[in-house]
């Protein structure tokens, strides 16, 4: 097996599989993504940027790397948000997985026009991986002395928040499970002649999942359950909102949303564990369901195309290409396309906020 696959974290994860028997699919994407030598997002530098000539390097391209004008917009609504919640100063601006830093760079330079928004924010950037924060510090460097670090929620401070994240929550773990006679039967990997395989764990899902049939799969994803739940507590004792932006579904159903995404095109998701980016669907229903319980407000979730269109892309991108070049217009024509058409990201992705009731009387800026 060595011979056959030089990639070392092949060897790790098989060997802790003799050793422990088969892992949970949650266990395997920490194993790829977080190990602290070969880990995908600790070892590499996954997102493409804007900055290459091509727009490709990495493993893939994300909204803020498409077009400017996606991190300017949300960089709009943290603004109005901030006024709904009756101007907070000082106030955690915290962005979960913040890729580049570009969307941050964005927001701060629309953020401009409003400047005690500005002179009130404090930024924080949550993220795991130490290669991501070096590039995020090199793209932020005109705001050195406002942006600090912190490796988790945990690390952000006791004080109003408005968070926001974009391809995040798909990072996070889960877990998948098969319908059988039995009932769900958590899926997880084993080893199959000397190879990562799928095999079935003998855990059966408790609590509410959909009837299915035979063969059947379905999702959870306690882990992202519980970063919403802790969000939402540090916006309702402070004050806040939060808007997370991701690919994935509105109504909680069945199907297998497991991806690997290498070098732009997708891959197997157990051929070189750590050399692809491993993530699945978000199930914003499940998510949206729990902060509400919790007694945060939220507005139906709405695709980006509509949340994009909604707080005004058209109308940046025609500003911004206002007498320009002929070039300049087309790029920024495709850019609108590619971030709201609903054949490009304008449908898979979807928007979702929540936010203390108290002070923001439910008023939601981009959501009808
Ligand atoms: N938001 C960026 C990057 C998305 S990729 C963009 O839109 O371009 C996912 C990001 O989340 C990366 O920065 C990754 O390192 C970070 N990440 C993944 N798991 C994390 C975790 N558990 N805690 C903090 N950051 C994490």
């Amino acid at each position: 097996m060595t011979e056959a696959n030089p990639n070392p974290q092949t060897e790790i994860i098989a060997r802790r599989i003799e050793q422990d028997g088969p892992i949970s699919i949650a266990d395997y994407m920490l194993a790829c993504l977080a190990h602290p030598q070969y880990g995908y997002y600790t070892s590499g530098l996954p997102v493409g940027g804007r900055g290459s000539a091509d727009r490709t390097g990495g493993d893939f391209i994300t909204a803020p790397e498409v077009s400017q004008m996606f991190g300017e917009l949300i960089g709009v609504w943290c603004m109005e948000v901030w006024v709904a919640l009756g101007k907070p100063d000082p106030f955690t601006l915290a962005e979960f997985g913040p890729g580049r830093g570009t969307l941050m760079k964005d927001l701060l330079r629309a953020a401009r026009a409003m400047p005690d928004f500005l002179s009130a924010a404090r930024v924080v950037l949550v993220e795991i991986s130490p290669t991501l924060a070096e590039q995020q510090a090199l793209t932020l460097s005109d705001h050195g002395g406002m942006i600090t670090w912190a490796g988790s929620i945990d690390g952000l401070p006791e004080r109003p928040t408005i968070a926001v994240g974009n391809e995040f929550l798909d990072a996070l773990p889960f877990h998948q499970w098969v319908k059988t006679v039995d009932g769900w039967m958590e899926r997880g990997i084993g080893l199959r002649d000397g190879k990562l395989a799928y095999v079935l764990l003998p855990n059966v899902l408790k609590g509410e999942a959909p009837a299915g049939k035979a063969g059947d799969i379905f999702e959870t994803a306690p882990a992202r359950t519980g970063f919403v739940e802790t969000l939402a507590g540090l916006v309702l004792r402070n004050n806040g909102a939060a808007l997370m932006v991701d690919y994935g579904h509105l109504k909680t159903g069945i199907g297998d949303t497991f991806q690997a995404l290498r070098d732009h095109t997708f891959a197997d998701p157990l051929q070189d564990p750590g050399k692809a980016d491993l993530t699945s669907h978000v199930d914003f229903q499940a998510l949206l369901d729990s902060v509400q319980m919790l007694g945060c407000l939220a507005p139906e979730p709405v695709t980006q195309g509509e949340f994009l269109l909604n707080l005004g892309l058209l109308e940046r991108a025609g500003a911004l290409g206002a007498g320009r070049e002929k070039f300049i217009q087309e790029t920024l024509r495709h850019a609108v396309e590619r971030l709201a058409a609903p054949t490009a990201m304008g449908d898979l992705f979807k928007v979702a906020a929540f936010g203390a009731p108290a002070t923001l009387g439910n008023r939601w800026p981009g959501f009808v």
